[in-house]
């Protein structure tokens, strides 16, 4: 009989928002309104406070493809050099 436990990993997205390349096109809007904002004063995107992103993984992702400048991303923890994000 197999005594170990399993092993359970939460996963936990978070979204980048490359500011550089952010240029107002409101795509990801579109795609995915649950999970980004825009700013007029800035004319660029951020990830919601309240986003559920783990909930939206799909749509994130549509967003990410669907973004003409390809400033949207998963932050990859080992290597975060996000200069965007939620506000
Ligand atoms: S993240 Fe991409 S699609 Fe969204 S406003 Fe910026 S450039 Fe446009």
């Amino acid at each position: 009989m197999n005594k170990e436990k399993p092993v359970v990993q939460k996963a936990v997205h978070k979204i980048k928002i490359d500011l550089t390349r952010c240029h107002g096109h409101a795509r990801c809007l579109e795609e995915a309104p649950q999970v980004f904002g825009y700013t007029d004063k800035s004319n660029q995107a951020y990830v919601l406070a309240t986003a559920n992103v783990e909930a939206n993984i799909e749509a994130v992702d549509v967003a990410i493809a669907a973004c003409p400048e390809c400033a949207i991303g998963w932050v990859d923890d080992q290597h975060d050099d996000s200069q965007g994000g939620a506000k």
